[in-house]
């Protein structure tokens, strides 16, 4: 068994067993690994006869919405119904990201929290906080970690719905098992998630095959129109205008996965694609190797987030954005 998960084992149910009354956190705009752990981890709370809910800062994307317990989320939570929810509270659950900062607006809480908070993560760099922090990178998932913990613990809800929820985190973290799946235990957590019993063709339908004409189109638009390719540094990037957007009907989750594109590109080895929002430019790094897009976004774009998968936010307007972002791919791509 992982250390990671063996050394913390009994200190997690030991807080479980403490617990009647549980706050669970994933990050702003929630990806299948963030809706996978929360929900699973709200199943487990619930065979325990633990009372939780599940808080997030905006929505949870239309997309995902067929996921089990996702009806049950607290979207776009505000502060009054988090205050009021805290009051009575015993243990603070954050899964799937590593700094307040991606809980937006609820970031708050964990600036100085009032209750003992559990860490469940595979970032780098887990902010700490008093109570328990179980992260490593060397899972795919939080949803993969979640699994094992759960496992390992006697946790674990031998149910279909546990199961599609485990299983989606891993397939969307991983693109269909294309990346950061190199490690037996990926696949070990999914054939014994198989063995529990869910359909797997119907998630990957659900998952990666239900997207509507307009999000292709709006796809085909931005790698006809949107691209540019800096050869000499091995970077691709691509991006939408707001127009965009509005020309192609754009829905929240819709450019999820559009990064990744250009990385396909024989020698492209960086890439990041810039989408322009109301008051910043939300910007998405890929890499290949070992080239570190989580510590080039930090450097320049007051972002971070995994090597090869990072994110971060510019307040310069696109076009500056995206010149500052050639600048600084030229003058220090070699850095990274
Ligand atoms: P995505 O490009 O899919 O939005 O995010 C990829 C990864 O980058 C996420 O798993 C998350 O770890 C990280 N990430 C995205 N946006 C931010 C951000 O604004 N700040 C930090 N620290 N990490 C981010
Ligand atoms: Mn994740």
């Amino acid at each position: 068994m992982e250390k990671t998960i063996k050394n913390n084992i009994d200190a997690f149910n030991k807080l479980l067993s403490e617990s009647q009354k549980v706050a669970i956190f994933t990050h702003m705009n929630p990806d299948g690994d963030a809706l996978g752990s929360a929900s699973t981890f709200q199943m487990v709370l619930r065979n325990r006869q633990i009372a939780s809910e599940i808080f997030i800062a905006n929505e949870v994307p239309g997309s995902l919405a067929w996921m089990p317990g996702t009806n049950a989320i607290k979207a776009n939570a505000t502060k009054k119904t988090l205050d009021a929810y805290i009051k009575t509270a015993d243990l603070i659950v954050c899964l799937d990201f590593n700094e307040p900062g991606r809980m937006d607006h609820l970031s708050y809480i964990l600036e100085n929290p009032p209750l003992p908070v559990l860490v469940l993560d595979h970032h780098p760099q887990v902010k700490t906080y008093q109570g328990l922090q179980i992260a490593s990178t060397s899972y795919s998932s939080t949803c993969e970690l979640l699994f094992w913990i759960l496992k390992r613990s006697g946790n674990l809800p031998q149910t279909r719905e546990m199961a599609e929820c485990i299983y989606t985190g891993i397939a969307t973290d991983t693109g269909s098992f294309a990346y950061n799946s190199s490690s037996p235990g990926t696949f070990r957590a999914v054939a014994e998630l198989l063995e529990i019993g869910f359909d797997k063709d119907r998630i990957t339908d659900l998952v990666f095959q239900q997207f509507n004409a307009s999000r292709m189109k709006l796809l085909g638009h931005m790698l006809a129109n949107r691209m540019e390719i800096i050869p000499e540094y091995h970077t691709a990037y691509t991006y939408l205008t707001q127009k965009d957007l509005k020309d192609f009907d754009f829905k929240p989750g819709d450019t999820e996965g559009f990064v990744n594109y250009p990385l396909s590109i024989a020698n492209v080895k960086f890439t990041a694609i810039f989408i322009e929002k109301d008051d910043y430019v939300k910007i998405s790094f890929r890499s290949k190797g070992d080239f570190a897009a989580n510590k080039f976004s930090n450097s320049f774009f007051n972002g971070g987030g995994h090597l090869n998968a990072a994110g971060g936010k510019s307040y310069k307007n696109l076009n500056d954005t995206l010149k500052e972002f050639e600048e600084k791919v030229k003058s220090h791509y070699h850095e990274f």
